[in-house]
């Protein structure tokens, strides 16, 4: 069995991946999608970019020939090569080979079996932070390089994003971590069956197996799709027997307030959470926020929603739907910044916008809005004046809603609530992450219809949020038979 530092990089995210990458049947995996295909884009530029700066030798062979691949390396370590990039390096660990290919390798004073140099590995990275994954990989490939040179390494250096950021893995720490880890790796690719799904957005969202095992999610109504189920929270449900939606609707929460990852507010959260994905229906929280801070309708209200280009620091687009509930109208206002020296433009004008209507509130989803509001201030020197009125009058209608309400949906993202309520996006397969691969074509490319997709996208991002703070609104008013007002 043949080991490599991407499997075990994957094994940290998610076990059930890397057995499904190797026993499983590859037909059955997703084809890559756009925002993938930008990640691996971003990841080849910034390696590029890293290895601008210096001088380096690359082993000639071809992929998959790792012997011939180790030979080239192996001659290019010898002759004591300042930097070797795209090495390969093999060594025999247990019933299996551990194939190192790191980023760089970079040669060091020291002693070891070419002589009285050494190598360290070193790894470009995407991210901006020296993530624990990060470093296990650095370990790996120091491992094998310690066997290949009769040295180990002290340190192995992470290339990250972050300009001018050369992280030194403390190899002392993380070898043994890494030892561990190998070990569960390689038991748990023995396993008859794959391990059992859990679905987590984050660390599925990019996996190409996510069809299969949201399927299979599906199907079992496994917990891990209710909202509040974490990995933690899941074992500890596993050790008292909750596995399913059934038990622990009909759990009472002083079974779970004591156990590690809840506490008295989560635990009743979670049951009521459950009995509302169990019963189809949305259901009032046990400690909701008092009545009168729940939102309420205004004659005239904005909702507001930006778009932007974290990699460029940009906020290019805010969106603000103006609805007049006297005259009956509606309007929608889409500030672009078509090039990003435009950012300070389109923040004056949607300033100038919300001080026509000084009594509104401003409506938005999530705390993105109010703490980008008070970043754009600062950078553009907007004076205190302008802006503390303007914030006062936000309403995070995600914040009312996630403390008040427990809702029959998957997560509380705006668009699984929204569509849960009906409301559809004209542009079906947009989203925030696509919209910021869009506006980066856009940059490059010069086709304004990515522009005009990402607006819609905006727009409906609005209309969203108000059909949802309309809804809040109502059930409240349903439920207490109150007037908010
Ligand atoms: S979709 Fe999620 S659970 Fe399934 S293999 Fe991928 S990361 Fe793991």
């Amino acid at each position: 069995m043949l080991i490599n530092a991407e499997l075990l990089l994957q094994y940290q995210r998610c076990k059930r991946r890397t057995f499904l990458d190797i026993h499983g049947d590859k037909s059955q995996r997703d084809a890559p999608n756009e925002l993938l295909r930008k990640l691996q884009q971003d990841k080849i530029a910034h390696q590029l970019s890293a290895l601008a700066q210096i001088t380096y030798h690359q082993p000639d062979y071809s992929y998959g020939n790792w012997e011939v691949a180790e030979k080239a390396t192996l001659e290019l370590m010898e002759r004591g090569v300042e930097y070797i990039y795209k090495g390969v390096l093999l060594a025999a660990y247990s019933e299996a080979t551990l194939l190192s290919r790191p980023n760089l390798l970079v040669k060091q004073p020291g002693q070891s079996s070419f002589g009285d140099w050494m190598y360290v590995p070193a790894s470009i990275e995407l991210g901006k932070r020296p993530k624990q994954e990060y470093q296990v990989v650095a370990a790996f490939h120091a491992q094998v390089l310690g066997i290949v040179q009769g040295v180990v390494p002290e340190t192995a250096s992470l290339i990250l994003r972050t300009k001018n950021i050369n992280y030194l893995v403390d190899l002392f720490k993380w070898i043994p971590r890494m030892q561990q880890i190998l070990e569960e790796f390689i038991e748990v690719l023995e396993l008859p069956n794959p391990p059992e799904v859990f679905i987590s957005r984050q660390k599925c969202n990019f996996c190409h197996w996510y069809s299969q095992c949201y399927a299979i999610a599906q199907s079992e109504k496994h917990l891990s799709l209710l909202p509040g189920v974490t990995p933690l929270r899941y074992t500890q449900l596993q050790d008292i027997a909750i596995t399913t939606l059934e038990s622990l609707a009909n759990t009472s929460p002083s079974t779970l307030e004591n156990l590690v990852g809840f506490d008295p507010k989560v635990a009743p959260k979670l049951v009521v959470q459950a009995q509302s994905a169990l019963e189809k229906r949305p259901l009032i929280l046990p400690y909701p926020l008092p009545i009168k801070e729940i939102t309420f309708t205004a004659p005239i209200e904005l909702y507001f929603d930006i778009e932007a280009q974290p990699d460029l620091d940009l906020n290019y687009l805010l969106g603000v739907l103006v609805v007049d509930r006297l005259t009956n109208t509606e309007q929608f206002y889409s500030f672009l910044a078509d090039k990003p020296a435009d950012e300070e433009l389109v923040w004056q004008q949607f300033l100038d916008l919300v001080w026509q209507y000084p009594e509104a509130p401003i409506y938005h989803f999530c705390v993105y809005e109010f703490d980008t509001v008070k970043r754009l201030a600062k950078l553009y020197n907007t004076p205190y004046a302008s802006v503390r009125p303007v914030l006062n009058r936000f309403v995070d209608v995600y914040e009312q809603l996630t403390q008040s309400v427990a809702l029959p949906v998957e997560s509380y993202a705006l668009k699984a609530i929204a569509r849960w309520l009906g409301f559809e996006w004209r542009e079906k397969e947009a989203s925030g992450a696509k919209c910021i691969y869009w506006y980066d074509q856009w940059l490059e490319t010069g086709d304004r219809t990515l522009l005009e997709i990402i607006q819609s996208y905006n727009e409906d991002d609005c209309r969203a949020t108000r059909k949802v703070k309309d809804w809040l609104v109502n059930f409240f008013q349903n439920e207490y038979g109150l007037r908010l007002a």
